[in-house]
């Protein structure tokens, strides 16, 4: 077929074949196709549908429509061995009937808001109180329990699936019809990017995160206390007995939070310091040293076994590290796999919890007329 003859051939394919058709086969044509099929139906009888993404690697992603999801996420060892390196179920029950967030996007306001009250603008505003006497991670049902709207795409940058949702103004008690849009993306550098947008109608707090239980020895193998961790923060954010923020900005240095060199998430993670005892271990948000609001390295993460090194480049303020203390053994997960107490870890990019109530904390408040972004980059590799 000459050049003219094609051109008319893919004009008449763009004009003939409705939009997602043109989208799924384009990303069909160039090598491996992004894969969808049914993961299952929620409780009111709602298709949750399974994207499977893979790069020239053969590095493997899995999310699913329900909570944006993560499901599984294969990576090569220093050896080319693909293992699965997040937590979760093989079926969706596990998802909808005892998941703590499991890979899920996390919103309206990922991690917490003391008891379950802000203010904003004169107005005060009351949200469940899920998690003691606070609001944790967007209510009752929030964005990890939503279905999206799910395209994927392929682009210069690589493949993924754009995931968008509408929450609706009132829904879990905040306010305005918030649009979001997260993008992810797996690149053939082995990254798995997480662009994140929203828009409001209404002034509206917003903390979206992204809640992966990582393990790079492979999920359910074992507990992360060996994983060896750098935290590029100068400083973390100290809690009360509730796990809210005190508002100080605690200098890390001298303390078992200073992770500026890497060292064992377990070296010591049971020392006798009362932020420890807090969270049972590491729960804590990290204030990552930074001097643009551009993508800066805020983690490090690598697994003497496997050799796989995991970074976090983030433009957010902060990233909470949670050691997987609250995992005790009750959950069983993908293949059976039991998971137990720091059986993983989680290092959730985000603004500072409860900045509701901070106003010296950097502002989660959208407004209408403006458009919230934000980018965080997960990037694999392994060393020998
Ligand atoms: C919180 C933990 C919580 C976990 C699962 C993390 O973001 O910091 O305290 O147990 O999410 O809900």
């Amino acid at each position: 077929m000459n050049y003219q003859n094609s051109l008319v051939v893919t004009l008449l394919i763009i004009c003939v074949v409705p939009n997602r058709s043109v989208a799924e086969s384009s990303v069909a044509q160039r090598g491996h196709p992004i894969k969808q099929e049914s993961f299952g139906q929620t409780k009111d009888g709602k298709n949750v549908e399974l994207y499977t993404i893979t790069n020239s690697h053969g590095v493997e992603v899995r999310a699913i429509n329900y909570g944006g999801i993560v499901v599984s996420l294969r990576m090569p060892d220093k050896n080319g061995k693909l293992d699965d390196v997040v937590l979760g179920f093989d079926k969706l029950d596990g998802y909808l009937d005892k998941s703590p967030y499991f890979g899920a996007i996390v919103g309206r306001y990922g991690n917490r808001i003391a008891n379950g009250k802000f203010t904003l603008d004169g107005k005060e505003y009351s949200l469940a109180k899920n998690n003691g006497p606070n609001a944790l991670h967007g209510g009752l049902k929030g964005f990890d329990k939503a279905i999206w709207a799910a395209e994927p795409f392929q682009n210069n940058q690589g493949k993924g699936v754009v995931f968008t949702y509408t929450s609706k103004d009132g829904e879990e008690g905040y306010p305005g019809n918030l649009k979001v849009k997260v993008t992810y993306t797996l690149t053939d550098k082995n990254e798995l990017i997480f662009d994140y947008q929203a828009t409001t109608d209404k002034a509206t707090p917003v903390n979206l995160t992204e809640h992966s239980y990582f393990n790079l020895a492979g999920e359910g193998t074992g507990d992360v206390l060996k994983h060896e961790l750098m935290l590029n923060a100068d400083r973390f954010t100290p809690v009360d007995k509730t796990l809210i923020p005190t508002g100080e900005l605690r200098a890390v240095k001298g303390t078992p939070f200073d992770f500026r060199t890497p060292i064992a998430v377990g070296a010591r993670i049971d020392d006798n310091y009362e932020q420890l005892a807090f969270g049972g271990g590491y729960d804590h948000n990290f204030v990552i040293n930074r001097k643009t609001g551009d993508l800066q390295l805020a983690a490090r993460v690598y697994e003497p076994t496997s050799g796989r090194v995991m970074e976090v480049y983030t433009t957010e303020p902060g990233v909470q590290f949670y050691s997987g203390n609250f995992l005790d053994g009750t959950i069983t997960g993908k293949q059976g796999h039991v998971y137990k107490r720091r059986y993983a870890l989680c290092l959730e990019t985000q603004h500072f919890p409860d900045s509701p109530n901070h106003p010296e904390f950097p502002s989660t408040i959208l407004r209408p007329g403006q458009t919230l972004h934000s980018r965080t980059i997960y990037k694999f590799s392994a060393q020998k």
